[in-house]
This record gives C-alpha cells, structure tokens and sequence, in this order.
C-alpha cells in the first residue's frame, strides 16, 4: 500500500493512492496514518478492504508527512563510502548515528526555510524507514520485520551549524523544514529489497546525486538492529538511512541553498519530492 496524509497542514486526513494512482479517502477505516496503524495487524486489515471502494479525492490536493505522531527521527550519517569521501572523513567502522528534531517534519512538497544568516545549507536524497513494532536488542535476521514500510527523505543540512559551530551534528539537522517525508509511506510488502532502491536528486533541473541502496555500507537490516542496542524502537519512529554521493558540500568549490532555489528528489518506488528554498522569516 502507498499511504498518505492530505489536505492543509495540521488538517491532513488519511489517504492511500490505488493501483491506478488515484488518491482516496481512508478516513472511514483510520483516524490518521500513525503509531496505532503501524503494526502488521493493523496494516493488513487496511490491505484487505477493497480500496476501489473507498470515496476518490478529487483535485491535487496538498501533502504533508505521510505519517504523524514520529517519536523519534533518527539518522544515520556516512553510509555510503563515496558520500564519505567527499566529505574528507573516514569510512565509519560503526554507524554514525545522530538524531534530527521532529519538529523538522513535513510534507514531501512543502518550502524549504533557510535557518537565519543560513549560508551552507545543503540537500541529502535518503531512504527512510519507519517502524512499525516495537524494537529492542533485535537480531539483524529478524530486524526487517520491525518495518513497516519505507519513503523518500531529504536530510536537509546546515553544514556550518554542524561541522562548524562544535558537538554533536543535530544543530545542522533539525532546523524547521529540515524533513520533508513522503510523498507516500509504502508498505514494506512492496519493497521485497530496500538495498536495491535507485536514487536522485535535482537543484534546479541539475542532477546533483545518483545513487543506488545497494552501495550503503551498513544494510537497512544493520541499521534497524544496531540502533536497537541504543534505543528502543517504537512505532512511528523514523530512521533515515544517509545518503549518496552529489551533496553541495562535497563540490569543488562547495554549492549551498539560495532562495529561489528547487530540489527535486526521489527513490525507485517510493515517489519524488519537489520543494522550493525560500528566505528565512519568523
Ligand atoms: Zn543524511
């Protein structure tokens, strides 16, 4: 299933898109798309009811976040070898794991806000993954199980609050707009494998990055068991899985976000993204 939340944000109501790409009304079999839809009881009782039956939403109407009520973003940097030589840093030996506010969610085609006095921030196509049942100290052969499903995430990045400014990274991660999810939480059914997923972005028409899950260094499956040492894994909770090669940091000269400026972005299945940069304001 392709599930989406629609309509102005704060108002989203539930959706799926058919297998003919209409968008249609879950209202009546969910509240909303979040933790208490998440598990796999809950999905295949969405799977069995005959969507063509559901009420078609007319018109394009706006996307937000195919999912609300994230407890947890969690992001994983360095995972793909190229993408950490162009940063100058060493291939990670374990994970990196760093966490991105929340509050940075929203929807796959929303604005992106430069943060005040932003001169480097920067765009990062990932694979995401969203869990589904609780996680904790799981084997790497059972951690797929866990996932509900996957979507298109842009990392967006401050690279000057996160290499420059001292600590951790998660001042250049979680500033607002920073995590547009979506368009579409698609159900892990129909991702038999998350490491063979193409991905790419735009800035203005321009192929920035080419990339392909395959060439991730640690496994979604890794992952999701790895973190699952540090934390536990709720429903809901986001992971997002790092990124390929292409950044703005890792030109030469580096290329950084101006106003006006448009991403586009996607992943082989999961659906694209299209933002506009805009100027910070209160
Ligand atoms: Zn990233």
């Amino acid at each position: 299933m392709k599930l989406v939340r629609y309509g102005p944000p704060g108002q989203e109501k539930p959706g799926l898109i058919d297998a003919e790409g209409q968008l249609r009304d879950l209202s009546s079999l969910a509240c909303d798309i979040g933790p208490d839809q998440l598990g796999d009881a809950a999905l295949e009782a969405l799977r069995r009811h005959d969507a063509s039956a559901l009420p078609a939403v007319e018109g394009s109407p706006r996307l937000g976040s195919p999912l609300t009520g994230v407890r947890k973003f969690i992001a994983i940097g360095l995972n793909y070898a190229d993408h950490a030589a162009e940063s100058g840093l060493p291939i990670p030996a374990e994970p990196v794991v760093f966490m991105k506010a929340t509050s940075c969610i929203q929807g796959p085609d929303d604005a992106v806000m430069l943060p005040r006095a932003s001169v480097k921030t920067d765009w990062e196509v990932e694979l995401g993954v969203v869990i589904g049942t609780r996680a904790r100290y799981v084997d790497e052969s059972e951690a797929l199980n866990h996932v509900a499903g996957y979507c298109t995430i842009n990392d967006i990045s401050e690279r000057e609050y996160q290499i420059e400014r001292g600590g951790t990274w998660d001042k250049g991660k979680g500033c607002d707009t920073f995590g547009p999810l979506g368009p579409w939480l698609v159900t892990r059914d129909e991702v038999p494998d998350p490491q063979n997923l193409g991905m790419w972005l735009d800035v203005n028409g321009r192929r920035m990055q080419t990339g392909s899950t395959r060439t991730m260094i640690f496994s979604v499956a890794k992952i999701v068991s790895y973190v699952s040492e540090f934390m536990t894994l709720e429903p809901g909770d986001v992971i997002t899985t790092g990124t390929p090669p292409g950044v703005g940091l890792g030109m030469k000269p580096p290329v950084y976000l101006q106003a006006g400026d448009t991403m586009a972005l996607g992943i082989d299945g999961l659906g694209e993204q299209r933002q506009v940069v805009v100027a910070f304001r209160r």
